[in-house]
């Protein structure tokens, strides 16, 4: 039996969100900083190859650490229900689907010099925005001014806090450790994401509805004895058996494959129980910083899928190296292995998230609709996209073209507070979807399609 839960037809839910705190955020939240200014120096570094005058604009720049700012702020909030209470103030509301995220294996097996290489781009980061994060800080000077002597203690606070995250900045960080990392981590990261998550499902039983993060890797998840999977710690955390989890995270591009044995059993079993599955399949977003990684299961490479048991060295390895992500992404996310699995499992509830944006083709998303048209539960989110002329595309290429069936596994969700590196408020973000998509469509993706998605009746 489902936990009771009372959510009214009528209620909008957000499928794909990310409630970390300030102790899961850490690294990731480094990490992004860093890739978020590298990529923007190789954008204008290409714009001074193509002629085009628009390096170092500094409006351009300006937003962007404002942006980079936001994310800390939100991040970098004590307890995940900080982070939701943030959200919901613009999801008034809706209900959330809270995905976990498994950084230690994200990180697992990065070489030695991994923290020094973040350390080192970090500092660098630094020195190039240094005269813009001053910039910003004098501006919250004045507003500091403005609000003490107009007694706004609420916007007092908030700049408060903003200009700690940019003192923190500026400090150059000489040893990893300075990145308050250890003190932090008095709990293991990943069950403290766990038990916030818990608690914040037992306190709001009708709208939070986490998905628990499965690495075919952490084997205290499950235990292999003659062949077979013992998957009790996983299934007894899911609703059904009286957890608080509806569903299950994937993301593979952190070291394995979507059809790796362990994951294969647990396949049939979120089949035979329609448990939901959300797996990350973009060709970007985060990936394993290890050079080599043990992949059992299916891979892609050379345009074609093999099965592969043991270890596989990348070529792209280095934090500050832009094809990293990608190559993990091809050979360990690509929708033609997720076809395989699919074969095995036709009724299983999956959702290939983020329609397969990748940068450059709409290659992955044609795969999607294509597999859609062939599996009855296989469905897409559209969390993530920031930009307003890439979700209208989306619209206008695929969703408005779909069959009714198709349309029916279309989902809505935000990549909160992800996506607040690419956009400036999440308004902005749900506008774009109530201009694009009519409110019809939006009763669709939004209320009808997560609450079958979840199995939520
Ligand atoms: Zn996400």
């Amino acid at each position: 039996m489902k936990q009771h839960h009372s959510l009214p037809s009528n209620t909008r839910i957000d499928t794909h969100c990310h409630l970390f705190n300030k102790k899961v955020l850490s690294w990731k939240l480094l990490i992004d900083f860093v890739q978020s200014r590298v990529n923007r120096s190789r954008v204008n570094r290409y714009m001074k190859i193509t002629n085009i005058d628009l390096i170092d604009c500094p409006s351009s720049t300006f937003n962007e650490i404002k942006r980079a700012l936001n994310f800390l702020k939100i991040g970098m909030q004590p307890t995940s229900e900080d982070v939701y209470k943030t959200l919901v103030e613009t999801e008034k509301g809706y209900a959330v689907v809270p995905l976990m995220f498994d950084l230690d294996y994200c990180v697992k097996g990065a070489s030695a010099d991994f923290q020094n290489e973040i350390l080192a781009a970090y500092n660098r980061i630094l020195a190039d925005d240094r005269k813009e994060l001053l910039q910003i800080k004098q501006g919250l000077d004045y507003l500091i001014d403005y609000s003490s002597s107009n007694n706004e203690d609420d916007i007092l606070k908030e700049i408060d806090q903003l200009v700690q995250i940019i003192d923190t900045l500026l400090e150059p960080k000489r040893q990893t450790n300075e990145f308050g990392l250890d003190s932090l981590h008095k709990v293991a990261p990943f069950l403290d994401q766990e038990n916030q998550l818990v608690d914040l499902q037992k306190k709001y039983p009708d709208t939070v509805f986490p998905f628990y993060a499965v690495d075919p890797r952490r084997k205290e998840n499950y235990t292999l004895e003659n062949g077979t999977y013992n998957l009790s710690p996983i299934l007894n955390r899911l609703a059904i058996n009286g957890g608080h989890f509806y569903g299950i995270k994937l993301y593979t591009p952190n070291g394995y494959s979507p059809a790796d044995p362990m994951l294969m059993a647990l396949y049939r079993y979120c089949e035979q129980h329609a448990i939901p599955i959300t797996a990350h399949c973009s060709g970007g977003g985060f990936a394993s910083f290890a050079k080599t990684v043990d992949i059992q299961g299916l891979i892609y490479r050379n345009s074609k899928i093999r099965e592969h048991s043991g270890n596989i060295t990348f070529k792209h390895y280095k934090v500050t190296d832009k094809k990293r992500v990608h190559e993990k992404a091809q050979m360990l996310n690509h929708p033609l292995i997720w076809e395989k699995v699919l074969e095995k499992y036709p009724n299983l509830t999956l959702n290939l998230a983020h329609f397969g944006c990748s940068e450059d083709t709409g290659e992955w998303s044609q795969h999607i609709i294509r597999l859609m048209k062939q599996y009855p539960n296989l469905y897409t989110d559209f969390s993530c996209v920031a930009e307003k002329a890439t979700l209208n595309n989306m619209y206008k290429t695929y969703y408005s073209e779909a069959e009714p069936t198709i349309k029916k596994r279309f989902l809505y969700g935000s990549d909160f507070y992800l996506n607040m590196l690419f956009i400036d408020n999440m308004r902005q973000y749900i506008c774009q979807f109530e201009r694009i998509f009519s409110d019809a469509e939006m009763k669709e993706i939004a209320e009808i399609n997560p609450r079958r998605f979840l199995a939520l009746d």
